[in-house]
């Protein structure tokens, strides 16, 4: 199989080491609970790094989050009819609808940047096989 490059790795959800096994379980946006694998099911890779480590993703996610209340809001502003300066209620309404819209992407991509950008030691081995 063709190795994928780092980029699909992470847009695809692929572990850090060996670029195959899926780091979460379940989909973005299914009905059912998305977990995160405690083993890469590939060259098994503990996700987890040591105990705590994720709520370090929680900083990231709260990073993402600011940038896309902003956006929203930049975006509800232009494309909204003035809506500001009318209901301050409905503006935040649509910031919370779009931030509740982005709570399972945040959650996925602040592990995946954690695990693929943050972590140092974590570099692509090809042939890692337990
Ligand atoms: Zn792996």
């Amino acid at each position: 199989m063709k190795p994928i490059s780092k980029l699909q790795a992470v847009i695809q959800c692929k572990c850090p080491r060996c670029r195959e096994g899926a780091i979460f379980t379940g989909n973005m946006y299914a009905l059912k609970a998305q977990g995160t694998n405690e083993f890469c099911p590939v060259c098994n890779l503990r996700f987890e790094r040591e105990p705590g480590f994720f709520y370090v993703a929680m900083f990231i996610s709260y990073a993402m989050n600011v940038a896309e209340m902003i956006t929203i809001s930049v975006a509800a502003y232009i494309l909204g009819l003035d809506l500001v300066y009318e209901n301050l209620w409905i503006y935040a309404g649509i910031i919370l609808v779009g931030v509740l819209l982005f709570s399972p992407f945040n959650y996925r991509y602040s592990r995946v940047f954690l695990l693929h950008w943050l972590t140092p030691g974590l570099g692509y081995e090809p042939k890692a096989k337990p």
